[in-house]
């Protein structure tokens, strides 16, 4: 089997390698920017940051940097790592708070320090002595999510202290913020009540062979403060080597620590799986952890991407997509091979009934 993935991978090289950029569902627009930049000669490092900056800067990511959904104190700590295939370096911040582009701050740890990760005040105090500004990244909607999602808490006896409680919710929040729609109404009140992931990874290969990722979050909404997820530990939310290939994942962090996941994918092509095979893979791990019921994995879901040195890619999550009036909607991730950006539908392990 690795003689054959050697084999391929050879070829590959000697074929001229592809551009591509792959990336999370939320991620067609970065991938699009992560190929100018690869297009403009720019190293693979530079173009999926360059590309993740725009999730970053979005205020209506609200899984990402800037407007990304707070800790259970109503602060925002993001979490990011990098990893660069040519110098076979990392970097990474956790629970950095105040600044929109954590990627950025993970790079400048990798290049300026001799260290992989910095969290918390120190990862501050590092990024503001480079130069970047403090800034609050709680939107107004983001301070509407967290205000019901605190509303929303009950203790045992149904009681909660932060007043009536939910009974009138459309009411409360109408006071709290005129003005409001009732879209966002709705989103906050379900995002209380399903406390949602996010996160965007992406990595890319250029014709050179050389490749890179980065993963990027605000994490899991409503986290005890000083929680970190997968993203920004390496060979969790993120893993590359440039003798083989790159992986990233998001989703529930916690499960895919359990299992190194990103890598393991890796780890998993390097002895001859294909992409698709070496993130299901990792993902019948994770179902092992759970004895695979069916019942505890269905309180999460998790994905991974991976880029093969040669090109070939996949993303792979635990679940089947959601089903909606009869429909499935799959799972998707996003891809740029130099044309537009697509989203491609996710392999899986399990289908949702
Ligand atoms: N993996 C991220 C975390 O656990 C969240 C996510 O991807 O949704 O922090």
């Amino acid at each position: 089997m690795a003689g054959s993935a050697g084999m391929s991978i050879a070829h590959a090289r000697a074929a001229g390698a592809k551009e591509i950029a792959i990336a999370s569902s939320n991620g067609a627009r970065a991938c699009a920017r992560a190929m100018e930049v690869l297009k403009a000669g720019g190293d693979t490092l530079e173009a999926v940051i360059a590309g993740v900056n725009l999730n970053e800067e979005d205020p209506g990511d609200s899984s990402v940097g800037y407007g990304g959904l707070p800790n259970e104190d109503g602060v925002v700590e993001l979490d990011a790592s990098v990893m660069h295939g040519p110098s076979r370096r990392a970097g990474s911040v956790a629970s950095l708070r105040n600044i929109k582009t954590p990627s950025k701050v993970a790079r400048l740890v990798m290049e300026e320090t001799d260290h992989i990760m910095l969290v918390g005040e120190g990862a501050l105090r590092f990024a503001k002595a480079y130069g970047f500004v403090e800034e609050n990244l709680l939107t107004e909607k983001s301070r509407l999510a967290w205000l019901v999602w605190r509303k929303s808490l009950r203790d045992p006896r149904g009681h909660n202290n932060w007043g009536g409680g939910l009974s009138k919710p459309t009411a409360w929040l109408k006071r709290q913020f005129p003005g409001v729609d009732e879209s966002t109404l709705a989103w906050a009140w379900e995002v209380a009540v399903n406390p949602p992931t996010g996160t965007i990874n992406c990595l890319a290969l250029n014709a050179k062979g050389e490749m890179s990722g980065v993963t990027t979050t605000s994490g899991l909404a409503w986290k005890i403060a000083g929680r970190v997820g997968d993203s920004p530990i390496i060979g969790a939310g993120l893993f590359v080597d440039q003798d083989v290939g790159a992986a990233g994942s998001t989703g529930r962090g916690e499960e895919n620590i359990r299992v190194a996941g990103a890598h393991t994918v890796v780890e998993d092509m390097r002895r001859g799986m294909s992409p698709k095979e070496a993130c299901l893979d990792v993902l019948k791990r994770i179902a092992r952890n759970f004895n695979n019921d069916r019942a505890k994995l269905a309180q999460f879901d998790i994905s991974f991407y991976a880029l093969r040195k040669d090109g070939e890619y996949a993303g792979a999550s635990l679940w089947s997509g959601a089903v909606r009036e009869g429909k499935r909607t799959p799972r998707t991730f996003a891809v740029n091979d130099g044309g537009p950006s697509r989203l491609e539908p996710c392999a899986y392990l399990l289908e949702r009934s």
